[in-house]
């Protein structure tokens, strides 16, 4: 799966993870970098194999491999710091994945730009691989939590009628779908909330005249509030429920680089946006990169970049 994983990246490794287990496969799990306390509760997180915190042992895994399964992402570099023993394996690499512009690198690929998350690909190729009948609750709810985290709870506009299927498909086969997203969404310690208002009332900044928002995060928030992986997840949304806004960023500092992350609404696209201004990518509507420049540097950047797209950002945006 790619680095800092989120629940589809995990929900999609994992329902496969069990899948090809039922299959009397040998299969192991890596992710690249630690994943968030809230996805620990996900059935198979405790196999999965950390390559920053085990790094002989989840190379060993990538060595030994046959087949590699490339989960939610489309270029070695998302699987930093595991690229390399990634691209190194001589397993035959197999893409399953949503992002735009995948990279030639993979033997073999399903990249749908259409699907709503790589959870609901692997529904659709275990059921293209005429194993509807394995797919159990463990599977079941890997497979929820990526749909559901990816749609912003069924709400963005990949949500088609195909995920509704197979969520009430899944329902019929006894999934519960409170619980999980208890587990996900109602799972913050007290700090993640006060910093979340915090950030809210003093790092926020509004630019009506592009339909536009920046939350850019110093370290010393981060610091200050404690924050641990998962903590600034979701507040990227935040300014899109104002009226008329239409693009969002969100930037945290840390100790190496800026993480940015990008959405939007309506036909903005911020995977272009991150390619050319923060080096990095995504999908139409939900984006990210990065910046090795100070903080001041980037919000500069960023304050460039919505000039250069004024023409774009300042059509509002049309009713239902
Ligand atoms: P997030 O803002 O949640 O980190 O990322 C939003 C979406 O953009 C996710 O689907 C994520 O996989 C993708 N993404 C984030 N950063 C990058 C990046 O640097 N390159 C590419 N290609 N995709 C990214
Ligand atoms: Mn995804």
């Amino acid at each position: 799966m790619h680095q800092k994983p989120d629940a589809d990246a995990m929900g999609s490794s994992l329902a496969l993870f069990h899948y090809f287990q039922l299959k009397h496969h040998q299969v192991a799990v890596v992710s690249p970098t630690s994943y968030p306390d809230f996805l620990k509760w996900m059935p198979g997180a405790k196999e999965v194999i950390v390559y920053e915190s085990h790094p002989e042992k989840a190379t060993q895994a990538l060595q030994n491999a046959e087949i590699i399964f490339c989960m939610d992402f489309n270029a070695f570099h998302r699987a930093r710091p595991a690229d390399e023993a990634l691209a190194q394996s001589a397993g035959i690499k197999v893409m399953i994945d949503h992002h735009l512009q995948p990279e030639p690198v993979f033997e073999y690929g399903l990249s749908d730009v259409q699907a709503s998350s790589t959870a609901e690909l692997v529904y659709e190729v275990i059921i293209g691989w005429g194993d509807k009948s394995l797919i159990n609750n463990e599977i079941a709810q890997c497979i929820y939590a990526g749909t559901m985290t990816d749609t912003g709870s069924f709400r963005f506009a990949a949500t088609s009628a195909r995920v509704h299927r197979m969520v009430a498909d899944l329902m019929d086969q006894g999934l519960r779908h409170e619980p999980i997203h208890q587990a996900i969404y109602d799972n913050f310690l007290e700090n993640r909330l006060r910093f979340l208002g915090y950030v809210l009332s003093n790092r926020m900044e509004i630019f009506y005249e592009y339909n536009a928002a920046l939350i850019a995060v110093p370290a010393s928030d981060v610091r200050k509030f404690n924050l641990s992986s998962g903590d600034t997840e979701g507040l990227v949304n935040y300014p899109l429920s104002i009226q008329g806004i239409k693009l969002s960023a969100l930037m945290v500092e840390n100790h190496q680089e800026i993480r940015i992350s990008l959405r939007s609404k309506g036909d903005f696209d911020v995977n272009e946006f991150a390619r050319k201004y923060f080096n990095g990518g995504g999908h139409l509507n939900a984006a990210g990169g990065r910046s090795t420049d100070s903080l001041e540097a980037t919000v500069a950047r960023f304050k460039k970049a919505l000039e250069e797209n004024k023409a774009l950002l300042e059509k509002p945006l049309k009713n239902p």
